[in-house]
């Protein structure tokens, strides 16, 4: 039978094995090596000519048990566990030879790591605006990576991810979503047409603030070619990250479908806000792409709010941020508590002022991660913290 999101997520991990009886929450396997008793069978092993574990940074039963949930909610063949987004982000990266062609406004450590492989290994980087099909076509080449997020972080660009799929694939490219904001909750890449999902684990699908962790799934072939990046670069998610991890998710459409409610709810109220000069939320009618996202996410519109204040200046900004009580000042994003970051001190610290403002990130542009508290709390601490900008 098959079984929707909020199902799945619950069950997840009951074929771990754990001895007598079958665990209702999986076992944490944290071993680093596995003992066959025949050095024949864990010759068989290591050949992969049987299923099994030999070293932690091969894999583990837990963190595999998190990555077939993984596959499941993304909807593709296989999926691969990271230490962290970033380190999938660079597996995913240097997995492919061709170009990167890559969304001009994606998150931070993004553009700085293609950059820093364009410095240093020569790589062909190219950044496009995702929402113009033909600067993808003209950017895409045969063997190329696009990577576009299906709501980019920080200014919550909508990507067409049907329109992006068919301009790359028309050019012979390979396209991965980096869906982190969006969450398998809003929509699952791959029946829009993309090869391959990438997510900070971090944020939502942990959602607790506790863990460090990303994954990409994709087809068979990826799984080889990021199987051995795992072993060789070291980054592969331990156990006890993955099984908080698979904790986390157990709830995941629950904090996801509150976390948007909210996030409406709060974008509203600021809008009117005298304080607050623009509200960029994808739930918003003045939403450039508000259609689009109505469509895409099936009603929902993500847990992240955009903000620019009246006063379109640095010192407001950090007034603002240092008057939160409720909201932390807090550098992520997709967790159960309120979190607020200012880009150019952290996910945007490194990219060019210049380029910051061209992309619409000015001086007075703050990101609102809605939680599950509250949502009148959240509003009242906005409130008071806009009192003194
Ligand atoms: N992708 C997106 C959209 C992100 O926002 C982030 C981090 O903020 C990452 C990837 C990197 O994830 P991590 O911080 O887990 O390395």
């Amino acid at each position: 039978m098959t079984r929707r999101l909020g199902s799945k997520v619950v069950r997840a991990g009951r074929s771990l094995p754990a001895g007598a009886g079958v665990p209702i929450v999986p076992p944490l396997i944290q071993s680093v090596a596995f003992d066959y008793g025949s050095l024949a069978e864990q010759d068989a092993v290591f050949g992969n000519e049987r299923p099994g574990y030999v070293y932690g940074r091969y894999g583990t039963p837990t963190t595999a048990a998190l990555e077939e949930l993984l596959a499941d909610l993304d909807e593709l063949p296989r999926a691969t566990c990271f230490a962290s987004g970033m380190s999938a982000v660079h597996a995913l990266m240097t997995a492919f030879r061709g170009p990167l062609v890559i969304q001009e406004d994606c998150y931070g450590g993004t553009r700085a790591l293609a950059e820093r492989l364009r410095l240093e290994d020569g790589r062909d980087v190219r950044y496009v605006d995702p929402t113009d099909p033909e600067a993808i076509n003209r950017a895409a080449t045969p063997g190329a990576l696009v990577l576009v997020e299906a709501i980019s972080n920080p200014l919550l660009r909508i990507v067409d991810v049907a329109q992006v799929a068919s301009a790359a694939h028309d050019a012979g490219a390979t396209v991965s979503v980096d869906a982190t904001f969006a969450t398998p909750v809003l929509m699952r890449p791959a029946q829009h047409g993309a090869d391959v999902v990438l997510h900070s684990l971090t944020k939502y699908l942990n959602g607790h603030g506790d863990v460090m962790g990303g994954v990409v799934s994709g087809s068979d072939e990826l799984r080889l070619l990021l199987a051995d990046r795992v072993q060789l670069d070291g980054a592969y998610l331990p156990p006890h990250e993955a099984w908080l991890c698979i904790r986390g998710l157990r709830t995941l459409e629950l904090r996801v479908r509150r976390q948007c409610e909210s996030a409406l709810a709060i974008a509203r109220h600021l809008a009117s806000h005298p304080k607050v000069g623009s509200v960029r939320y994808p739930g918003l009618a003045d939403h450039p792409q508000h259609d689009l996202a109505t469509r895409q996410f099936d009603g929902l519109y993500g847990g992240v709010v955009g903000v620019t204040l009246r006063r379109d200046e640095r010192d407001a900004a950090i007034s603002f941020l240092d008057a939160l009580e409720l909201a932390a000042s807090a550098t992520t994003v997709g967790d159960i508590f309120t979190e607020v970051l200012y880009p150019p001190v952290s996910s945007h610290r490194r990219l060019d002022p210049a380029e910051r403002a061209r992309l619409g990130m000015t001086e007075g542009f703050v990101r609102i991660s809605v939680g599950i508290e509250d949502p009148a709390d959240i509003i009242a601490d906005l409130d008071a913290a806009l009192e003194v900008v």
